[in-house]
């Protein structure tokens, strides 16, 4: 106890923390000769994989993930259903179908890419126990995501010892931190650069991650897409403008269809936007744009991502869905998540193994009124949004055309 008292009160703050501007924290490549060298080792490894791919015939890959909340007790609390819900907003921008796709410029559609690249969250533990694949931390420490142990250099979230939470297995899960970050969004080392095996994930803070209810309560980055451009660094993607510190057209994100573009876009702007002499895909996930405006990832990042795969990461994944589509309809219903966030009044239904069929859905009132009625089709995640009607007590009736079962929820508004 007392070294560990001694440790954490010498926590200093990484000197980036003066940035002062709201975006991505890629790791300090510029910062050491060290540094430096294992950037470019990791560059070459992937050029290698692309240039000799591995040849698979890999429709989809699945990853098993674990959020880590660590946050102080007076920080909004993040609930299991904001967490699964932009789990959600992973699978769909990975999957070329994010929920600005519809807003893409015209002339970028023929890029848009469904990676085949799937997230589940862990449903088995490091000791073989059953999880739900998130865990809570409380600290003191504010800002955790900004403090190292000067001895070591280490980052304090990713350590039990340094107030943080010491992440599980990285060979068999992603690890994703919440926690508070200062004036950043987020983070993600890329493939091969972590220091420390223990600080290998994403970290994202939590005013941009999820988007359900008030999950992400950034103006501008509460769409869950913070997590898409993290996951994109850690598939070994570089920012879509190239290189970490010049704003040139002289450098490249080393991807053949994206447009060489001269440095980070901002906000949402509209229309053609030029630079290096070509439009430039400002709406890109590896892009700075707000989460309004962030849609999708090109079938050359997508090609990036699998070299990278195959260079750093090829048996942290299993190949196939991450659905395992159980049946018979009660067996599903037995193992059915009903995740409530109280700070919305809305239920995420989900379910981690997936199912073949279709599903009919049924609200009903107390008084036995049909308030709802939809389909859940072809998604490990159902949104129950209960907002438009009284607060109440509810019925919902979930049934395979053959089969039923009822659950009484209770919302509060
Ligand atoms: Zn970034």
């Amino acid at each position: 106890m007392h070294i560990r008292l001694l440790v954490a009160s010498s926590l200093l703050f990484i000197s980036s923390m003066s940035v002062s501007q709201v975006w991505c924290d890629m790791p300090a490549i510029e910062h050491s000769k060290e540094d430096s060298m294992r950037y470019d080792e990791f560059l070459d490894k992937v050029r290698q994989h692309e240039l000799h791919p591995v040849i698979k015939t890999r429709s989809e890959i699945c990853y098993q993930v674990v959020v880590h909340i660590v946050v102080r007790q007076s920080a909004t609390f993040i609930s299991n259903a904001q967490v699964i819900h932009q789990i959600d907003v992973l699978n769909n921008d990975f999957a070329g179908k994010g929920a600005n796709i519809s807003k893409l410029e015209k002339e970028f559609e023929p890029l848009i890419s469904d990676t085949g690249i799937r997230f589940r969250l862990a449903s088995i533990d490091p000791d073989g126990k059953p999880t739900d694949g998130i865990t809570y931390t409380f600290t003191n420490r504010q800002n955790i995501a900004l403090l190292v142990d000067p001895q070591s250099s280490r980052r304090a979230i990713h350590f039990n010892e340094l107030g943080g939470k010491t992440g599980w297995d990285p060979e068999r899960y992603i690890n994703i931190w919440v926690g508070e970050y200062g004036s950043f969004l987020g983070s993600a080392f890329f493939p091969g650069m972590a220091p420390y095996p223990e600080e290998i994930g994403v970290v994202i803070d939590p005013r941009s991650f999820g988007s359900l209810g008030d999950a992400a309560f950034h103006p501008f980055y509460k769409g869950g897409h913070t997590l898409t451009h993290e996951m994109g660094h850690f598939f070994g993607l570089i920012h879509i403008w190239g290189g970490p510190s010049e704003h040139d057209c002289n450098d490249s994100d080393e991807v053949d269809d994206t447009p060489n573009q001269e440095g980070p876009y901002f906000d949402c702007p509209s229309g053609i936007q030029m630079s290096c002499g070509v439009s430039n895909m400002y709406q890109d996930f590896m892009d700075l744009t707000d989460d309004r405006c962030l849609a999708a990832f090109t079938s050359g990042q997508s090609a990036r991502m699998h070299a990278s795969i195959d260079a750093f990461y090829p048996d942290l994944g299993s190949e196939g869905s991450c659905q395992e589509i159980v049946q018979p309809f009660d067996t599903w219903y037995d193992k059915l998540i009903w995740a409530n966030d109280r700070y919305s009044g809305q239920y995420v239904l989900y379910h981690p193994d997936g199912y073949a069929g279709k599903i009919n859905l049924e609200v009903f009132s107390v008084d036995g009124r049909l308030v709802l009625k939809d389909t859940w089709e072809g998604s490990q995640t159902y949104l129950l949004n209960l907002n438009p009607y009284a607060s109440g007590i509810f019925f919902v009736r979930l049934s395979d055309g053959i089969q039923d079962k009822v659950r009484k929820v209770v919302t509060f508004q």
